[in-house]
């Protein structure tokens, strides 16, 4: 797919799961598991997918996924698979080396968003992409830097303590201009200072849903996360935005959807649904 100077591509980074009741909030169960698959566990199956934007003087990438600096007791509590989907295989198969990597755009820190920024090399933590400008909103980097109990253990200085050190962080203060046909949507609800790319030419749109729209289910206004610090917050925050996606017939790209890669949005008198599944 192209959107303006971009040809974008999308990299699945890893599956994991999360439980399904943390991730649908007070919806109860017996409307949320019709829409998605559940275990034994009440785990519901999830993936990291990053979005590659390539222009003719940039290679950006969306997040990065759950990365691979896991110890084996984590990776067995998040279910986190990492084979075949390691980021830098996939970039290369795609003809790109992690040195051409230009720019990483951190929706947020959880560690399922940017665990991918670092890996371990000779007993070290690293930058995975040593030439790129990691970039994330000041906001989200101070609540990083002092998290609340409710997500102290979503916030991993080993995702971005080395990148602080060699002066690779471009903290942005409320910016929502970053590049050439790419704004920032900044909200707060799920975590302060989250900001969502939008990808667009004026004709084209597309959102990357990032935890405002984790998957296809969670388009539905009262459908948030347990895990939103401010849930009412994220309430108020779709309320705004998706009117104006639906208006524009943008397309909403969904990091933690294992079956659904992004959709169109379709209206009835009930609300705002996902419509029409796009690959990308
Ligand atoms: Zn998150």
């Amino acid at each position: 797919m192209q959107i303006g100077a971009y040809k974008l591509t999308s990299l699945v980074t890893s599956t994991f799961a999360l439980d399904g009741g943390a991730m649908f909030g007070v919806v109860p169960k017996t409307l949320w598991s019709k829409q998605v698959e559940v275990d034994d566990l009440n785990r519901i199956d999830m993936v990291t997918r990053t979005l590659l934007l390539e222009s003719k003087d940039k290679k950006i990438l969306i997040d990065t996924g759950n990365g691979d600096k896991w110890k084996p007791r984590h990776k067995e509590i998040f279910k986190i698979e990492l084979d075949p989907y390691i980021l830098p295989q996939s970039l290369a198969a795609h003809g790109v080396s992690v040195d051409d990597i230009t720019d990483v755009i951190c929706t947020h820190l959880h560690f399922d968003h940017v665990g991918g920024n670092t890996k371990m090399e000779d007993g070290k933590v690293v930058p995975v992409f040593p030439n790129a400008k990691y970039w994330v909103q000041s906001e989200n980097w101070k609540l990083a830097n002092s998290p609340s109990e409710k997500d102290r253990a979503s916030y991993l200085a080993e995702n971005w303590t080395v990148l602080a050190e060699n002066g690779m962080l471009q903290i942005l203060n409320s910016e929502r201009e970053l590049f050439d046909d790419i704004k920032l949507e900044i909200v707060h609800g799920h975590t302060l200072g989250q900001q969502l790319p939008i990808i667009s030419d004026g004709s084209s749109t597309l959102i990357y849903g990032a935890d405002l729209f984790p998957m296809k289910a969670h388009i539905p206004i009262p459908w948030v996360m347990a895990y939103d610090n401010e849930p009412m917050r994220s309430i108020a925050e779709k309320k705004r935005i998706l009117p104006d996606l639906l208006e524009k017939d943008a397309i909403i790209f969904f990091e933690h959807d294992p079956r659904t890669i992004a959709c169109k949005l379709r209206s009835s008198e009930k609300g705002i649904f996902g419509g029409e599944d796009i690959i990308i």
